[in-house]
């Protein structure tokens, strides 16, 4: 199965990446992930991605492109992928559909975790307050939210006209989205 998750930083889009890659025995793809590797590990892509990565600004979409066509031909992702913080933008979700055609594949399922965005910003504070992860800052927060929703409508329209999105209600328990999850994959 191969599955994109959309949603904002603090939507709890990375724990229930896990928990599914857990439940559906696919890796879990995540391009911030990857980048954070390739910054560190000093790859070609990396270091022509490391300024950006930096200010959590969003690299080019040939790098990300590139990235991800890398992580996708490792022998792990033939049997499915769940994908996080890919696609981003309209051209991203363009991108990724001549990825797969190449590769003779498509898109089954693309799920968006539904998070008011007063709900995001205090989860991030706590999360803040507790971790100091720099991305959790309310200031980067607001403008990376904003930023998520000027971009996200065009990529919601593009995957629902094709009939593959469902949108997931993400207030609740962790456990309880995932079961919402798991039933819309199972419809
Ligand atoms: P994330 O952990 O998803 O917030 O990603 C961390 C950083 O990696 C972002 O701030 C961007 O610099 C870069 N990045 C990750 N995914 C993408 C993407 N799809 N397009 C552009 N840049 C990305």
């Amino acid at each position: 199965m191969r599955l994109v998750l959309l949603g904002p930083n603090g939507s709890g889009k990375g724990t229930q990446a896990k928990m599914l890659r857990s439940e559906l025995g696919i890796p879990h793809i995540s391009t911030g992930e990857l980048f954070r590797a390739a910054v560190s590990a000093g790859t070609e892509i990396g270091l022509a991605a490391q300024a950006m990565v930096a200010k959590g600004e969003l690299v080019s979409d040939d790098l990300v492109a590139a990235l991800l066509a890398q992580r996708l031909a490792e022998p792990d992702a033939a049997k499915g992928y769940i994908l996080d913080g890919y696609p981003r933008t309209l051209s991203q979700a363009l991108a990724l559909d001549t990825l797969l055609e190449a590769a003779d594949q498509t898109l089954d399922r693309v799920i968006e975790l539904i998070v008011p965005d007063d709900v995001v910003l205090a989860r991030c504070e706590i999360r803040f307050t507790a971790q100091h992860r720099p991305d959790d800052d309310p200031a980067v927060v607001r403008e990376r939210l904003r930023i998520y929703r000027t971009q996200i409508p065009p990529i919601v329209e593009l995957y629902s006209g094709r009939g593959i999105l469902t949108e997931i209600d993400g207030i609740g328990e962790a456990a309880e989205i995932l079961h919402r999850i798991l039933a819309a994959l199972s419809r």
